[in-house]
Order: C-alpha cells, then structure tokens, then sequence
C-alpha cells in the first residue's frame, strides 16, 4: 500500500523562551506532579531544561492517517497550559497556523512495588493475583505484553494445579525483565534494554524459537501443529550441523570455516547449499559465528559472580569513570555502594556497567588483590 509521508521540523530558539517563560505553569516543575518521569520519553519542558544549550530539537509529524489532516507531533509531549502549547507550536517551521485537535496532558500514576512478586507474577502476599504491565512499575507496550504472557500463564497453570511457566536470564529478555523487577525493584518507570542482559549474544532473534518454542509447548502454550513445524526445522538445522561439521572444503572443515567472518554459507557449493532452505543455513552459520564469543561471555558471567565481594573505595568520584553512561554514574554516584555486589543490584545499574567498573578499579589498583581473595574464600 502506498506510504503517506512523515516529516522533520524542529522547535527554534522562540519555542524554547516561550516554554522556559511558562514553567512555572507545568505540574511537572510546578510540584504538583511529584513522581519520576520515564526518562527515555522525557516532555519538551525536560528537553529545554535538562539540555539547556541545545538550540534545536527534532520533531516528526506523523500523519494520523489517510483521511484525516491531522497530525501527531512527535516529541513535544507536554502538560503546560492549552493557551501556551498553541504560542509555542505556532513557533514551530511548518506549524505557524496548526490548529490543536486535542492538547497534550500528563498523568501520573502509581505502581506496586515489584518485589512484592514471585518470578511468576504472582503477589507474595494474595496467593492466586496475579499483575503484569505498568502497575508493576514498568514503561512499554512490549514490557506490559510480556508480563501479561507470564501472568497469564502462570494463573492459568496454577488453576490446572500444574508446575509455574518460569523464563531465566538466560533464557530470554521476558526472563530479564522479570528478574529484574521482582529482585531489584525499580526507582523509575523501568523500560528493557538489551544492554540489561549478561547474555545478550545468546537472546537473538534468529534463535528465539530454539529458546522458547520447547518451553512453551512444554506448558500448552504451543500447539501441535506449530510444534511438528519447529520439529521439522530443528531436523534440518541437525542436518546441516552435522554436513558442515563432517565434510571439508579447501583442506577445512565447514564448520571451522563459518568461524570467519568473511565465509558465508552463500560460498558453499551447490549441492551442499541444497541440504536445506537458505534460512537454515543462515541460522547454523549464525549460531557457530556466535558459539565462540557466547562461551567467552558466559565464562566471564560466571567470573563476574565471583567479584561480587570486590569492595569499593569510599568516596570514589564515579563522574570520572568515562565508560559509563551518564545515567549510571548518576546512580552510582546517588547510592555510593561499597561493594561490586551491591552496585549490581540497583536498579538500572547492568552487568556490563559493572564490568567496566571492574576494570577501572583494577587499573587504578584500587585494593583489588584482598578483596578478590576474599571473595574466593566466601564463594568456595
Ligand atoms: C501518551 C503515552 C504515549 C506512550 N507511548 C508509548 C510508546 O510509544 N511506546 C511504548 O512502548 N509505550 C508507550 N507508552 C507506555 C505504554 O502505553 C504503557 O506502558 C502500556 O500501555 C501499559 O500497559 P498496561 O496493560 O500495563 O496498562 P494499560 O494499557 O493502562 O491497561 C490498563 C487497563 O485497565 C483498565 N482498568 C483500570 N481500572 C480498572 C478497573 N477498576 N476495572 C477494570 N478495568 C480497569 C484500564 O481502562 C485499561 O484499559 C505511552 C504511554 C502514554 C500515556
């Protein structure tokens, strides 16, 4: 079907003096709204405040749809007065004589604290309620849509008397997320990142149904006919292992060859490539690339583990460690945690920030060779 266009503008430097002139009328700097925003959608006010030298911010304008005018403005979510978000758009290139359909709004709105939860949704305290989405503090369609999977689910299966449908960190983003709250809680409307799984190379979405498919056909959640296919393509994928593990092209092994980076299953002769359909063998050569780097990831998981106990100097500037994000070092820097374990577990604080962290202390030689030592003696 035809695409209709989507277009750029950007607010200009009037936009912004009408915005900063009016502050003191939002219910966000007001006071009258008192709750954390969701960071990564944060309103034009918190745009013009928090990145003060910018000039400029990108807009799009989306068209509604193909028999309408109207147009949603992407990126000025806002909850100042009607009169002000009518001056400060007519600022705007392109939207000198906008009409506004329906003014922008903010809500606030509060959440149970996810630790309150089993990892299968379910309340500690109401055994049989279950809750899943924004109640339990999280920001995202897809967030609330996996929750209600696992909620569902679990409430279903506990109505049977079966064993609860659990995903671990490995297993999936699902597993992530879940985990995440119901361990760490959240300090702010929480939204998954990739960057918050340690086994990030392993949850791809080539291999998602290879995760999950036995899972769920494991709980009813896979029927039969959907089960034959993925039994079916796993035959295949068998196939072309074993092919590319047990015949040799130019003195190597296949296999071994899909380990380059530039060898593509694309190269392999004809009748090898007629084992199985394209996407098969792009998966198998995708796994081997991947087997290398995963198995070094999960050694230094289980590393990481170990350096939990690693103690954390007091008064330790985290402004200074330049590899982290800026929000991370925000909540170090808020928490001051003494210890690599309990940096860990704030929430938004990832396994790769804690990386890094161990890093900088070990090349600043900050007291590491004890704090190992100790750390070895209370896991073994
Ligand atoms: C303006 C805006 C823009 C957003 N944009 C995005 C975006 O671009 N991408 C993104 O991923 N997320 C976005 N979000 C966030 C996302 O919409 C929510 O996090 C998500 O929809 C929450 O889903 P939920 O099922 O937990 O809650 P909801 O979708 O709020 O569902 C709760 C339901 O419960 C019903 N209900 C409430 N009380 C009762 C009662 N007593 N009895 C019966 N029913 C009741 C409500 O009517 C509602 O239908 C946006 C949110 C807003 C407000």
């Amino acid at each position: 079907m035809e695409q209709l266009p989507c277009w750029i503008t950007q607010t200009t430097r009037r936009t912004h003096e009408i915005i900063r002139a009016n502050l003191h009328r939002s219910p966000l700097y007001a006071g009258r709204i008192k709750g954390t925003g969701p960071r990564y959608c944060p309103s034009i006010e918190d745009k013009v405040v928090k990145f003060a030298h910018r000039e400029a911010h990108q807009l799009f304008l989306e068209p509604e749809g193909r028999h309408t005018e109207e147009f949603y403005v992407n990126g000025i979510s806002t909850s100042l007065p009607y009169e002000i978000q009518l001056e400060f758009v007519r600022s705007i290139p392109a939207l000198e004589h906008a009409e506004i359909m329906r003014p922008g709004y903010a809500v606030e709105y509060d959440f149970f604290p996810p630790t309150q939860l089993r990892h299968t949704l379910e309340t500690k305290i109401v055994g049989g309620l279950y809750f899943a989405g924004q109640v339990n503090g999280t920001s995202g369609y897809e967030e609330a849509a996996a929750q209600g999977l696992i909620a569902g689910a679990n409430a279903a299966l506990r109505a049977k008397n079966k064993s609860p449908f659990v995903l671990g960190r490995a297993d999936a983003y699902i597993g992530v997320l879940i985990d995440d709250l119901v361990t760490k809680g959240t300090e702010e409307p929480y939204r998954m990142f990739t960057s918050r799984a340690e086994d990030r190379l392993q949850l791809r979405q080539d291999n998602a149904d290879q995760r999950l498919t036995p899972k769920g056909f494991g709980v009813g959640l896979v029927g039969p006919s959907r089960w034959a296919a993925f039994e079916q393509k796993m035959s295949l994928v068998r196939e072309c292992r074993s092919v590319a593990s047990s015949t040799k092209l130019r003195g190597a092994r296949i296999d071994h060859l899909f380990k380059r980076p530039e060898v593509s299953y694309s190269q392999l002769p004809v009748e090898i490539q007629a084992v199985a359909p394209a996407e098969i063998w792009e998966l198998v050569e995708a796994d081997i690339k991947y087997e290398g780097y995963a198995a070094r990831q999960a050694q230094h998981n289980r590393e990481l583990l170990k350096k939990n106990l690693q103690r954390i100097p007091d008064g330790l500037n985290f402004a200074e460690i330049p590899a982290l994000s800026s929000e991370t070092r925000q909540k170090l820097s808020q928490v001051r945690p003494s210890t690599l374990g309990q940096a860990a577990r704030i929430s938004g604080v990832t396994p790769a920030d804690i990386s890094i962290l161990y890093i900088w202390l070990y090349k600043n030689s900050l007291g590491l060779a004890t704090a190992i030592e100790a750390a070895e003696i209370e896991i073994n």
